[in-house]
């Protein structure tokens, strides 16, 4: 089998030390399985691991190979659609339930970097930047929502106050987070990997599992081993593919891509976000950035439906990223790199249980870094036989994507065209 190894990313290029991990060779025993080495099985591991129970993890290619070692490491508060449609879907006790649990995943974040030593350039402060005056007036409400839910570390910025900032002309203001911030992706999942490690884990990299056998004692197979376990978790989200057949039914692997420039000089770094936070837009397909501990920009935007990989990223990137700092014309791109997330309908996340053991979180449709650390505590609860938090998302509905396997992808984009017209618009 062929070795799986890095996409060429800033991030593959400034990781800490990587150790080589094995590829599973025989039959091991363990009480839980998780499949997949991103945030979500980590964290899984973790807090199963801090609970007693034993765990093996199977990682298809290397820890954080998917997403979560190459995303914009942005830690943005609550879900990828907020509380209030999630009040308006389920109703108050189901939405209180999750609404508190909103804010938990950038405190479990700041725990283990704390508790495990991990070094991942940890910034607190992220910006949501309003392009409208109707994105704007979406902030105010979203202040507002989440300080119902207890989160008060936020500050509305005017035009002016933006500015100081973030070096951007084109924003009407916005919302700062104090309780957000960011990280280097890859340097965090390795440090999680090796917190799991030292807790007596068991991670196998190379080892796709390419058969689940089900049932009271639930086997999963890998070309040359194999797992017997008590309890399974399913956490390949977007890369996952057909193994479990229920979760590909009613979610859509995405494309999002990202280019890291070369160092700036401090002086232009300064200039360009003086205080280090990093920065999302409020378009429906947003853009993003930050800087990285060694003065790059980092930016990402865009949505590749279905997970095609464009031919030129930095053709598609960099344009968007010149809209927002013409100042940086002249600067070079080091690394251009895409990865993929995965959608749900609802834009919420899909979490559940398949029998009585086979468990589940994915597609947490594109905020996902706060989401999966905190995925990982419900599940791990659940399997202590505390289900209230993970009944709590396993009741949010799973619905089908409109036009099935063939047409969802077309579908999606002319969804996503509509919206962006809005945003454009202002309307
Ligand atoms: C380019 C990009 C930028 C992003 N930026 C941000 C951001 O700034 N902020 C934010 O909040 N979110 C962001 N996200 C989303 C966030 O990164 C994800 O939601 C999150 O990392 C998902 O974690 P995960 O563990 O569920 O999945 P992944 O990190 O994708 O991990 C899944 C793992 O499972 C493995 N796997 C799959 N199938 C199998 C199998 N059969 N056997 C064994 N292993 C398997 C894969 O190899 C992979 O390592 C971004 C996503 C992308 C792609």
């Amino acid at each position: 089998m062929a070795t799986i190894a890095y996409p060429q990313s800033y991030y593959a290029a400034s990781a800490n030390p990587v150790p080589q991990r094995p590829a599973l060779q025989e039959e091991v025993q363990t009480d839980v399985c998780v499949i997949g080495a991103g945030y979500t099985g980590l964290s899984s591991a973790l807090f199963l691991l801090e609970n007693g129970f034993s765990v093996t993890v199977l990682e298809a290619a290397k820890v954080g190979f998917g997403a979560s070692g190459r995303n914009g490491g942005q830690i943005v508060n609550s879900y990828s659609r907020d509380i209030d449609v999630i009040e308006r879907t389920v109703g108050p006790r189901q939405a209180q339930l999750l609404g508190q649990m909103a804010f938990e995943g950038g405190r479990i974040i700041r725990e283990r970097v704390a508790k495990y030593n991990i070094q991942c350039d940890l910034k607190d402060g992220g910006v949501f930047a309003a392009l409208t005056s109707k994105q704007m007036g979406h902030l105010e409400s979203q202040k507002r929502l989440w300080e119902r839910f207890g989160h008060t570390q936020l500050e509305l910025m005017d035009q002016k106050r933006i500015r100081e900032v973030v070096a951007c002309d084109n924003y009407v203001g916005g919302m700062l987070d104090m309780s957000g911030g960011h990280i280097h992706p890859l340097n965090l999942a390795l440090g999680e990997a090796a917190a799991v490690e030292s807790l007596g884990g068991k991670i196998y990299e190379q080892s796709p599992a390419v058969r689940i056998e089900r049932g009271a004692n639930p086997v999963v197979h890998t070309p040359n081993g194999r797992v017997r376990a008590k309890f399974i978790i399913v956490a390949g989200n977007a890369y996952l593919g057909g193994l479990v057949p229920e979760l590909a039914a009613k979610s859509m692997p995405c494309g999002t891509q990202v280019i890291t420039t070369e160092p700036l000089s401090d002086e232009l770094a300064r200039t360009l976000l003086p205080q280090d936070y990093c920065v999302e837009d409020c378009n429906y397909l947003l853009d993003y950035y930050r800087l990285t501990s060694d003065k790059r920009l980092i930016f990402g935007g865009g949505v590749v439906y279905g997970a095609r990989d464009p031919a030129n990223i930095e053709a598609i990137i960099r344009p968007k990223m010149l809209k927002a700092f013409p100042q940086l014309k002249d600067v070079k791109i080091d690394f251009a790199w895409t990865g993929n997330f995965l959608l749900t309908l609802s834009r919420l996340p899909q979490v559940g249980r398949i029998g009585d053991n086979i468990y589940y979180s994915q597609g947490c449709s594109g905020h996902g870094v706060t989401y999966t650390h905190l995925a990982g505590k419900v599940l791990a609860e659940a399997l202590r036989g505390q289900a209230e938090r993970f009944d709590a998302f396993a009741e949010l509905p799973h619905y089908p994507f409109p036009g099935g396997q063939m047409f969802r992808v077309p579908f999606s984009a002319i969804g996503a065209w509509y919206y962006s017209l809005r945003d454009r618009l202002g309307v």
